[in-house]
């Protein structure tokens, strides 16, 4: 008799019965809805993001975590279950979510005022509203302090002139959240997609997540009215409070599209015979699906105590770093190695384990990359920031 490998790690035996509830739910969603379609929406890089977006809705993961406004208000530890189950289909339906509910919403839920929140949370929340999180710029992705988005006064209201990139949902988003300079620092300001001088267009020719809509924020000269900004927070610490939120998401998820990988190389180790035997019956076989089998039950070992402790209240950005880089790190090199046992058929979209592995390029780049992580993890350990 054969186990999986969380089985083998009895990982069911740390979860509760809700976790284990949602989980599954989320898991049949994927399979009913969505995985049936992965590698045509993939081939095409083209998603019907409004149509998943209410069904997501729907089975109540948008904003999963958080509390009212039609949010479900589950534990930390449950939404990373349900990111995981949501990238074993693909990395670009978790950023869908992702970006959703971790950025856009706790953005607004966060820092928001109350009119923020009354007019778009519900809507957000059932799927009906997309958002999306303008941070990173043409210039400056690594280090957001040096972003040159504007926004000034003028009367009443604000203008907000410059140009985002790389946001995902960007093209089908009715709000954005943006961040912007100040003559008071970075503040964040909530903008309709429908504002004059806000245009977003998609970027083409993507390797990587093509299953998820990517795209540039233009802001020529938005005017908007004196509420539309974040009233009380200044600073990058309003955008990187969402960042750790969606990191942490990613801690779990990338570990979805690791497990898809090493499940589908079982199988096909199983069944393919080389050499006059089945693959699975040879030793260099099994030592790399031991290995990989040990990092994938390490990282979600880890990313379960990171989930505990977020519960707990006592989750702090350097630890999320730890998750974020590990996580991700393990599941690109678990995705690669499933690649090899899969052989030529590895390379096509027949199989999702080089899909997984080109999604995790970006999973590895966006959310702070590995070396920002890493710089993160030193400054921790020594005292000593070596950013710049
Ligand atoms: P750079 O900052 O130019 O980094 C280039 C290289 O330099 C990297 O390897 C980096 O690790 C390294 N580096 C940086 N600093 C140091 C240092 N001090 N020492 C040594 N090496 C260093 N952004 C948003 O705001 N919203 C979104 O929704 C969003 N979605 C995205 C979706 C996709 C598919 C992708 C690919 C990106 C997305 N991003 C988004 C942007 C993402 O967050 C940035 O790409 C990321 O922060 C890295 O910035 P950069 O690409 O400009 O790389």
């Amino acid at each position: 008799m054969s186990r999986t490998p969380f089985e083998l790690f009895d990982i069911d035996g740390l979860l509760s019965e809700e976790e284990r509830a949602i989980r599954e739910t989320v898991r049949a969603f994927v399979a009913a809805k969505v995985r049936p379609h992965l590698a045509q929406w993939y081939e095409e890089a083209a998603i019907p993001a409004r149509e998943l977006a209410r069904e997501l809705g729907g089975l109540g993961v948008l904003g999963m975590h958080l509390e009212g406004y039609g949010c479900a208000g589950t534990s930390a530890t449950a939404y990373g279950l349900a990111c995981l189950e949501l990238e074993a289909g693909d990395s670009g339906l978790r950023s869908l979510v992702s970006v959703q509910g971790s950025l856009a919403m706790f953005a607004i839920h966060r820092w928001g005022s109350a009119e923020h929140k009354d007019t778009w949370l519900p809507r957000m929340a059932t799927g009906e509203a997309i958002g999306c999180f303008g941070l990173t710029e043409p210039d400056f992705g690594s280090n957001p302090a040096g972003m040159r988005t504007r926004a000034v006064r003028d009367g009443d209201g604000w203008v907000l002139s410059g140009t985002k990139m790389w946001i995902t949902n960007g093209s089908v988003a009715d709000v954005a959240v943006v961040w912007a300079q100040t003559s008071e620092g970075v503040r964040g300001f909530v903008v309709p997609t429908d504002s004059e001088g806000f245009s977003a267009p998609e970027i083409k020719r993507k390797m990587s997540l093509r299953a998820s809509v990517t795209s540039e924020l233009v802001l020529d000269g938005v005017r908007l009215p004196g509420d539309a900004v974040f009233p009380d927070v200044r600073g990058l610490r309003g955008p990187l409070s969402c960042l750790d939120e969606a990191r942490f998401g990613i801690v779990f998820g990338a570990l979805g599209a690791a497990r898809d990988c090493l499940e589908t190389a079982i199988a096909y180790a199983g069944e393919r015979e080389i050499f006059d035997r089945p693959l699975a019956s040879y030793q260099l076989t099994q030592a790399k699906l031991a290995d990989m089998t040990l990092e994938l039950g390490k990282g979600m070992l880890l990313a379960l105590h990171l989930g505990r402790l977020k519960d707990a209240g006592r989750l702090a950005a350097d630890q999320v770093s730890l998750g974020k880089l590990n996580n991700v790190r393990e599941a690109i090199a678990i995705a690669r190695e499933c690649r090899t046992i899969l052989g030529a058929a590895g390379i096509t979209l027949e199989h999702p384990v080089m899909r997984h592995a080109n999604n995790l390029e970006s999973v590895l780049t966006y959310e702070g990359t590995s070396e920002v992580h890493q710089l993160v993890i030193g400054r921790a350990l020594t005292g000593e920031s070596a950013f710049r």
